[in-house]
């Protein structure tokens, strides 16, 4: 990443100078009808807004607007995945942090353990029970991708009902009290019916619909027929990495996944 956001910590009020906004409206993002990014406060974010920190020199602002609100000339909303096709992965990634943020901030506001009204913490993100004084934090929920080899030119690739004629990598929830290695081979017994070992973490994402973050893997196929769960699956079969189905949009991990492991065997296959 060529950049990083240097976060606010505590959460503060932003300074003055040169700023990027990112208001939401429900679920989505108002940017320019160009698709670039607001620079100005057009939609009055003062109330409810949020500063992230600062990207260079450029302060980051969220925050959320009524679900009835008008846009002015000029602006219009954006669901996440679709912003992806207009700005760089660094700022896509600080939209999804920002989501993550007004979506906390927006519905977070009574404490799971006596029912009682939270107020922010004030060093952190946290929130503070007014009554039994327990503080919560954001959720951040990991998932585990697993993309399973077979040691040579062959994927495991898989379907969902809904999903047309898009094939992945598996995926699940990590469970409490396991690891993500633990996870990764879980997930691949239950979805697929075969075992697989030597799970290798290859990268991280995180994943904000609403809260995750995606931790890949790759494994190796060591003995078993597929047997899909019919629950969870459509379909899944064994693709050559040269004669591959339609695969996921390229702003996934689960595509970057694949990407590179079908580079690393046309490395492999070139150095024969
Ligand atoms: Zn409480």
């Amino acid at each position: 990443m060529a950049h990083m956001l240097t976060r606010a910590y505590p959460p503060s009020v932003a300074p003055e100078g040169p700023a990027v906004y990112l208001p939401f409206r429900g679920e989505d993002l108002l940017i320019a009808t160009d698709h670039s990014l607001l620079t100005t406060n057009v939609m009055d974010l003062t109330t409810n807004s949020y500063f992230l920190g600062m990207w260079d020199n450029v302060a980051i602002i969220t925050g959320a607007i009524p679900a009835d609100a008008s846009l002015p000339e000029g602006v219009q909303t954006i669901g996440l995945r679709a912003l992806y096709d207009h700005v760089s992965e660094e700022w896509w990634s600080l939209a999804g942090y920002a989501a993550q943020i007004v979506h906390w901030e927006t519905d977070h506001r009574f404490c799971a353990h006596c029912g009682g009204e939270v107020a922010n913490e004030g060093r952190t993100w946290g929130k503070k029970c007014r009554d039994c004084g327990r503080v919560t934090y954001p959720p951040v929920v990991p998932a585990v991708l697993a993309l399973v080899h077979d040691g040579g030119d062959r994927v495991l690739l898989a379907s969902k009902s809904g999903w047309g004629k898009r094939y992945s990598i598996l995926a699940g929830f990590v469970e409490p009290g396991e690891t993500f290695e633990e996870c990764a081979l879980r997930e691949v017994e239950e979805e697929a019916g075969i075992i697989v070992t030597d799970p290798v973490y290859t990268g991280s994402q995180a994943w904000p619909f609403p809260h995750q973050i995606m931790v890949a893997f790759t494994c190796r196929h060591l003995h078993g027929d597929i047997n899909i769960d019919k629950e969870e699956l459509a379909h899944a079969e064994w693709f050559r990495y040269d004669d591959l189905p339609q695969l996921p949009p390229p702003l996934s991990l689960s595509r970057a996944t694949i990407d590179a492991w079908i580079a690393s065997r046309h490395l492999a296959n070139a150095a024969r």
